[in-house]
């Protein structure tokens, strides 16, 4: 078969798999496919508020729960992490910070506590009351009186995750990151075409759609997928006085480093307006000196936000379009994104390759909105 840009010196080839979308999801993806020797071009333009960069880290299956099959993919998706970043580390020589020490989740009512207990046991975790959850953790607030402590859980650095991808796809001899924003697609051809900012039009022969909360607005997608960008604002702290990823309530605290934490974050419906406000900061100190007190004088260090690509049911779409099977969905992470990451790469690297993903993808499919009238949480 003739590639349709023999002739066409202005068409860009794009090799087996466009990827649009140079974030973790994007990124992933052009790792599992340059390990299977696939020529890939990721398409990564930079917008204010990318997710990636912005999230806490935390591979948090059992706090973030899910149901049946999705539960499964989220809790593999943690499952996967230390073979990942190992795997990084033998070829980037960088090992990415992934701590496995359990995520705590505070309670301060303990009839909240009897109402979860059963779910909780169900998913791995133990009760921890307040005596052991003291001598565990000292610094944690006095009026908790338990935690549940889910063992498996943990945290990755998203930020070092990313650079060493990021490091790895570019000195691969198969991929080419090329920056530039994909304005439209066209998938009426044998092949997908996609259209760009700077002008020129490239053609692959599969298409994956990795755009975080921007990718609804790419023109000629098929139908329209419905993600919202949802707003968190987060900051760091000058100090750790807690060892454990901890949550109370929608808020958290995540050491990054014997000197350093992170704290999260609000859920905001503002569309694509990235930052923070003096609202937003005011919640996250009250979360972290909630969590322990003594941070309550941490210094300051930085603070942020970012745009989770947020859909209905909070879960990502996966696989192929129905209509159009060169095009492969791979976004809408919502708060899990950088937990399901790199198996999302690994599962839809396998399709893009011919190959059956080692998961049930079906939960995550575009078609669970056909016809319905959807609302993002
Ligand atoms: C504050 C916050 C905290 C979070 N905490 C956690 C957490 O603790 N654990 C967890 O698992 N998840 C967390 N998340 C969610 C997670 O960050 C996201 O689900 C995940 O990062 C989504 O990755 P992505 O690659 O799909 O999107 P992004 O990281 O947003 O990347 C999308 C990329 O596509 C680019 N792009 C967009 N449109 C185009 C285009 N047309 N052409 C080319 N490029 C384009 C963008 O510029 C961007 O670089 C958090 C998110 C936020 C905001």
């Amino acid at each position: 078969m003739t590639y349709p840009t023999e002739g066409h010196p202005a068409l860009l080839r794009g090799g087996d798999v466009i990827i649009v979308g140079g974030g973790l999801v994007g990124l992933a993806t052009g790792a599992a496919l340059s390990a299977r020797g696939a020529e890939v071009t990721i398409v990564a333009d930079h917008n204010a508020g990318e997710a990636s960069r912005a999230a806490a880290g935390m591979l948090a299956p059992s706090v973030e729960r899910s149901d049946g099959p999705a539960h499964t993919f989220a809790v593999a998706a943690r499952d996967l992490y230390p073979s990942y970043v190992e795997a990084l580390a033998e070829v980037t020589g960088i090992v990415v910070p992934l701590n496995r020490d359990g995520i705590l989740e505070l309670v301060f009512d303990e009839r909240r506590a009897d109402a979860t207990r059963a779910d909780v046991f169900a998913l791995g975790g133990r009760w921890l009351s307040a005596s052991e959850l003291k001598s565990l953790e000292p610094a944690i607030s006095p009026s908790a009186v338990g935690a549940f402590h889910f063992p498996d859980d943990g945290a990755v650095d998203n930020v070092a995750l990313l650079r060493v991808l990021r490091e790895m796809v570019e000195a691969s001899s198969t991929v080419s990151i090329i920056h530039d924003r994909v304005m439209s697609i066209d998938l009426e051809n044998e092949r997908p075409w996609v259209v760009l900012e700077s002008g020129r039009t490239m053609i692959g022969t599969k298409l994956v759609i990795a755009a975080g909360a921007w990718s609804p607005a790419i023109e000629g997608l098929p139908r329209p997928i419905p993600i919202e960008p949802v707003r968190g604002q987060m900051m760091s702290l000058g100090s750790a006085p807690i060892h454990h990823v901890t949550y109370a309530g929608d808020g958290y605290v995540v050491p990054r480093s014997s000197a350093h934490c992170v704290v999260g974050s609000t859920m905001e419906h503002v569309g694509f307006a990235p930052g923070t406000t003096p609202e937003g900061l005011r919640t996250l100190s009250e979360t972290a000196e909630r969590i322990a007190p003594a941070l309550a004088s941490a210094r300051p260090l930085e603070k942020w936000s970012g745009l989770r690509p947020v859909t209905p049911d909070l879960l990502p779409i996966m696989g192929p379009d129905p209509d159009y099977p060169m095009l492969l969905y791979a976004c809408g992470h919502s708060r899990n994104g950088i937990l399901l990451g790199p198996l999302t790469g690994e599962c839809v690297a396998a399709l893009a390759s011919g190959e059956t993903p080692a998961l049930d993808l079906s939960p995550f499919s575009v078609e669970r909105f056909a016809g319905s009238r959807v609302t993002v949480k």
